[in-house]
């Protein structure tokens, strides 16, 4: 018997953001691997093996999937939000590449999930509306100073900047020294979206100017977003403004 991988996102943790897809595959796999709290997520069902591992450990994780799926299992990596996005979906292929010649004739796909920035965009309005990127704070996986080099190109190309890992405690200091870098380069005003634990019971959301933006506002739960020069806020009486990045562009001054 042949067996299968799916890398399933499963969005930002509501259920409703699961997609119908990701469910069914959720359902009909044999056994789930993935860091801890990501696994218990995926509701009990008999029969079905769960493999918690080390948030770490994703090269060890996917060849483990890897194996798995090679002996006959129907195997599901799951991350949290998209599976693509600074998640599994690249480190099970890094495994393929470098490994064993066989599982490269695995059954191997990709379920997409809503990734943090979507859901974190959907609830406040929508400030990816025109050009964006992401990055990934941590240097866990490459050095500080190659963060920092993409987060200049990226305040100079006028993106909209999405980041992620933004705060960890073994790196208390690193996002303090990213706004202080983006501040060179936007104006104080700039909206600063803090948004944690989105689409969870204990989600927060707060919308500041970068000239307040304060490092300490970031958990491992939370995702910040720093508006281009063209985000905008729109007031509201009641409850927080929506955020929002017009469809047009100019010139660069
Ligand atoms: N694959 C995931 C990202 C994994 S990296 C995705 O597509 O969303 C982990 C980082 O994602 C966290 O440090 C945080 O910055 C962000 N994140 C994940 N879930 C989140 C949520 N529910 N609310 C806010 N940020 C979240």
């Amino acid at each position: 018997m042949t067996g299968s991988l799916t890398i399933i996102g499963l969005g930002p943790g509501a259920a409703e953001l699961l997609t119908q897809e990701a469910r069914t595959c959720l359902e009909d796999a044999s056994d789930i691997i993935g860091y801890g709290p990501y696994v218990d997520r995926v509701p009990e069902r008999a029969g079905q093996r769960k493999h918690r591992t080390d948030n770490r450990e994703e090269l060890g994780r996917a060849r483990h999937a890897l194996d798995l799926a090679q002996s006959g299992a129907r195997v599901a990596v799951v991350s949290s939000g998209d599976p693509g996005v600074f998640a599994m979906a690249s480190a099970v292929f890094e495994a393929v590449e470098h490994g064993a010649a066989e599982w490269r004739h695995l059954d191997i796909r990709v379920v997409p999930g809503i990734s943090a920035m979507f859901a974190t965009a959907a609830a406040i309005g929508a400030p990816l509306g025109h050009d964006f990127c992401a990055i990934s704070l941590s240097d866990n996986l490459k050095p500080w100073e190659l963060v920092l080099a993409r987060l200049e190109a990226a305040a100079r190309a006028d993106f909209v900047i999405a980041l992620y890992n933004a705060r960890s405690n073994a790196r208390p200091d690193h996002l303090g020294e990213a706004f202080a870098r983006l501040r060179s380069w936007r104006a104080p005003e700039t909206p600063v979206i803090f948004a944690t634990a989105i689409s969870r019971p204990e989600q927060r959301i707060d919308i500041v100017a970068l000239r307040d933006a304060e490092p300490a506002r970031c958990d491992m739960r939370t995702l910040v977003m720093i508006g281009s020069s063209a985000t905008r806020l729109i007031a509201r009486q009641n409850g927080s403004p929506w955020v929002y990045t017009p469809r047009f562009a100019r010139s660069p001054a």
